[in-house]
């Protein structure tokens, strides 16, 4: 350990909040170090979240596709079959390579990595217990980078086996005949779809009565139905009361808002209500740091918590639980920290399912508008009037602009479709830009090109679509 273990800055935890923080830190001329308790850098988002669940998705989607997608580009395909350790192996090894590639990245950037459990053991000193026994790092900051876990839910506690969290359907041993997803966000919708896709036969429970409740109402109901057409089943306004083991899996209980229970057996059940912040052992409270009703740290504009020099990014406060918005939170609080200006705009922070068709979605939705009482104009676009788009036979969904009527200001753009996750970026950056819908419109956009449906919604928010 360098400088006898004295840090300008200690990072502590190195999911994509941190170790963006720790880089951006040390580009800026501080001495850092970056604590993880994991032996495998990268959090959440690389080993158990993002980038494992993006890979099981896009191998499902190759295996969907190349079995019903083909044929009616004329390619006929006989013989496909799944090797699922194959499969796993694969996500397993794209994995590896990324969280090893912050070990690359932190050397080259000379970012100390420690590893262990870090704990706030007094104002400026961190104590970090590794299999080597405990150290103590000296920090003129910290930083709080220590993410979020699962929620559990009392009824339906998990077990590993038949009652998994999302961590556990990342790595199933085989394809399940039956399961059930508990909740219908982003994490239930993606990894329900990579075992549907698989054979499973996937029942999704939804409390509310519309899945993904954050997205833009029409887009979401059009989301359900295009996942309806997969072969998922849908059972919202209904919750998982209780479970059993069985021979088979396990007997689950729901019970629907009208008041009927029923039992349902499936191999096996996974629950993603959502995720909690993750402190434990962190000996913040002890500290002193103010924390809120939710368990969130809670920080002000700087991301400096109410104990001095003691910050805090990511899914450890408030605000959505994406891995962008930790690695923008991580840049800004450390540029801040180094005396420059430091901003991220919450406006603008894309939201993606990536279940196909995928649905992104930046800014503000219809329902929103009408609830903050903004005049907007709305232009729509479908996908099945995009060139390019069919020439790719996907045709699903389409592009929502919401405008402000007064101004014509870009508040919000909604995407259902092929490759969404990508086109939202286009979004994002007028947003950023504070563009209007005319200067989206008047955008020369390549053809035949999937972003021109982005172009064509913007077009029509003046009612001046050209081709629809
Ligand atoms: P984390 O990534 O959770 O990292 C925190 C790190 O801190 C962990 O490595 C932990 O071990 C370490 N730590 C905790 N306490 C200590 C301690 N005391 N000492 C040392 N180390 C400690 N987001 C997206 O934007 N896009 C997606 O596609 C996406 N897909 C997801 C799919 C799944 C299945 C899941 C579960 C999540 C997904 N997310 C996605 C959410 C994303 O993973 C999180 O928002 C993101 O990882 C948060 O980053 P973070 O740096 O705040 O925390």
């Amino acid at each position: 350990m360098p400088d006898a273990a004295r840090f300008d800055l200690v990072v502590i935890g190195s999911g994509p909040g941190g170790y963006v923080a720790a880089i951006r830190a040390a580009q800026l001329g501080l001495r850092v170090a970056c604590v993880e308790k994991e032996k495998a850098l990268g959090g959440t988002c690389l080993n158990v979240g993002c980038i494992p669940s993006k890979a099981l998705l896009d191998s499902s989607e190759i295996y969907r596709h190349t079995q019903r997608g083909l044929a009616v580009h004329g390619v006929k395909a006989s013989g496909v079959e799944l090797d699922l350790p194959a499969m796993m192996a694969r996500k397993d090894k794209v994995v590896r390579g990324l969280t090893s590639g912050i070990a690359g990245l932190f050397k080259k950037n000379t970012v100390t990595p420690v590893v262990g459990s870090a704990r706030l053991a007094a104002p400026g000193r961190v104590a970090v217990t590794g299999a080597s026994g405990e150290q103590t790092l000296e920090a003129e900051r910290v930083l709080i980078a220590t993410g979020s876990e699962p929620t559990p839910l009392r009824h339906l506690p998990y077990d590993g086996e038949r009652v998994i969290g999302s961590t556990e359907a990342l790595t199933l041993p085989r394809v399940p005949e039956r399961m059930l997803v508990v909740g219908a966000g982003a994490v239930g919708l993606e990894l329900g779809s990579v075992w549907s896709r698989l054979g499973a036969a996937v029942t999704v429970v939804e409390f509310l009565p519309h899945i993904v409740p954050w997205a833009d109402r029409e887009m979401g109901t059009q989301l359900q139905r295009a996942l309806e057409r997969q072969g998922m089943q849908f059972r919202l306004q209904t919750s998982a009361r209780g479970a059993a083991r069985s021979e088979r899996g396990v007997r689950v209980t729901l019970a629907a808002a009208a008041g009927v229970s029923e039992e349902v057996e499936v191999d096996v059940a996974l629950v993603a209500v959502g995720r909690r912040p993750y402190t434990e052992g962190l000996g913040a409270r002890e500290l002193g740091v103010a924390f809120d009703d939710k368990g969130r740290i809670v920080v002000n504009e700087r991301f400096e918590t109410n104990v001095p020099s003691v910050f805090a990014i990511g899914d450890v406060i408030p605000g959505p639980m994406l891995a962008h918005k930790a690695e923008e939170e991580g840049i800004a609080a450390v540029e801040m920290m180094a005396g420059h200006a430091g901003h991220v705009n919450y406006e603008a922070i894309p939201n993606v399912v990536y279940t196909w068709p995928e649905l992104a979605s930046v800014g503000i939705t219809t329902e929103e508008a009408a609830t903050r009482g903004v005049a907007v104009n709305v232009g729509t676009f479908p996908f099945r009037a995009n060139g390019r788009a069919r020439c790719m036979e996907e045709t699903e969904g389409g592009v929502k602009v919401i405008a402000d009527a007064r101004t014509d200001r870009v508040l919000g753009i909604h995407i259902l479709g092929p490759r969404a996750s990508d086109l939202i970026a286009e979004a994002a950056l007028a947003m950023e830009f504070g563009a209007s819908a005319e200067d989206l419109a008047r955008t020369v956009h390549a053809h035949p090109t999937l972003p021109e449906a982005v172009k064509e919604a913007a077009l029509a928010v003046a009612r001046r679509a050209i081709h629809i």
